[in-house]
């Protein structure tokens, strides 16, 4: 199905027809909700290639970790995440009452009431970045040692952010490599990835560049963050021209939080002071949408440096 056939006129949040919506049929089914699709064979092909690409990047002992969609909602509390992104963020809930009070919600439900009134929230979130979860497990380990620790770590990720727009979903996966250690380690190791990941866009033959870039933090206290964050420059993403020049699409980025992670859970570096921490993202939809975008719906016809790169047989043409 094609998603401009969806995006009626009707629907209050339907965008004029969109520069992406040409790739939704070959890339995506339809699900009933705005930006959470199934994907087709052939973009979760691309999805796995990128993937083994970003594999064969990674870094001598990085210790690899993949994380469920959810995660508990206290270890995220601890990590801020209310005070920065509350509008984003997305709870699980469910009927926790007694026998009785779950069948009179289902009643309701029957009856054609809202049974939704009957929920209440669980220890659960939807995980909305790859890397929280790490927190908590590196701060079980004691001291960081003298390199720092590093991880690769995985999760299909949510934001609240309804849009039919193709490179803005709801529900997203997300890698990242992550370092936690002293400041010049972590530094050390957003630098060498900021150089490796354009290499990595480039070889895949994106046209793209690099900038400061500040998180859409919440309300009039959040955009005095993001002008800080952006004047220590914390943060940087890879941009591509998706849609426009103007508003190209952050497919991967490179954040600094500081001694931020090391101070809410207690993780000190070799010298004992709270530990720094960085993470490069990469925003594996977006990057898998910027490669059809870019080299087209038939992935036979991709450039041969571009099939080589991500290991497309030879005779597949
Ligand atoms: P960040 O934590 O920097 O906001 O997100 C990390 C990466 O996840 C982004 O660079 C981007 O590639 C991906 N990402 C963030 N939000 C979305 C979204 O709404 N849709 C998709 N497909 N990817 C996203
Ligand atoms: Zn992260």
């Amino acid at each position: 199905m094609n998603m401009a056939m969806f995006a009626s006129s009707a629907d209050p949040i339907a965008p004029a027809a969109d520069p992406l919506d040409y790739l939704a049929d070959v890339l995506f089914h339809e699900m009933g909700s705005p930006g959470v699709y199934g994907r087709t064979a052939l973009y979760e092909d691309v999805i796995e290639r990128l993937a083994a690409l970003i594999t064969r990047h990674r870094e001598p002992d990085t210790e690899v970790m993949r994380f469920p969609p959810v995660m508990n909602r206290g270890q995220l509390e601890k990590s801020g995440y209310l005070k920065s992104f509350p509008n984003l963020l997305g709870c699980v809930c469910g009927l926790h009452g007694t026998e009785s009070e779950i069948d009179a919600a289902v009643s309701c439900f029957d009856a054609g009431g809202d049974w939704t009134a009957s929920l209440s929230p669980a220890d659960l979130v939807l995980s909305p970045a790859a890397c929280y979860p790490v927190y908590p497990i590196a701060a079980s380990r004691g001291a960081a040692p003298a390199g720092g620790w590093r991880f690769d770590v995985a999760a299909d990720c949510f934001r609240r952010e309804p849009s039919r727009h193709l490179d803005r979903l709801q529900s997203f996966r997300m890698r990242e490599y992550v370092c936690v250690g002293s400041p010049n380690c972590v530094s050390a190791f957003r630098e060498r990835w900021m150089i490796l990941a354009q290499e990595i866009a480039r070889d895949l033959g994106l046209s793209f560049r690099v900038d400061y870039a500040s998180d859409p933090f919440f309300g009039r206290v959040g955009q005095m963050m993001a002008v800080s964050q952006q004047q220590q420059s914390l943060k940087f993403e890879l941009l591509v021209p998706l849609r426009s020049e103007e508003k190209p699409t952050a497919c991967m980025s490179f954040n600094y939080h500081r001694d931020h992670f090391g101070t809410a859970w207690g993780i000190t570096d070799a010298s004992g002071a709270p530990a720094h921490t960085a993470c490069v993202a990469f925003g594996m939809d977006r990057l898998a949408v910027a490669m059809f975008h870019t080299h087209g719906r038939n992935v036979a016809k991709w450039p041969t440096a571009v099939r080589d790169l991500l290991c497309f047989p030879r005779n597949d043409q």
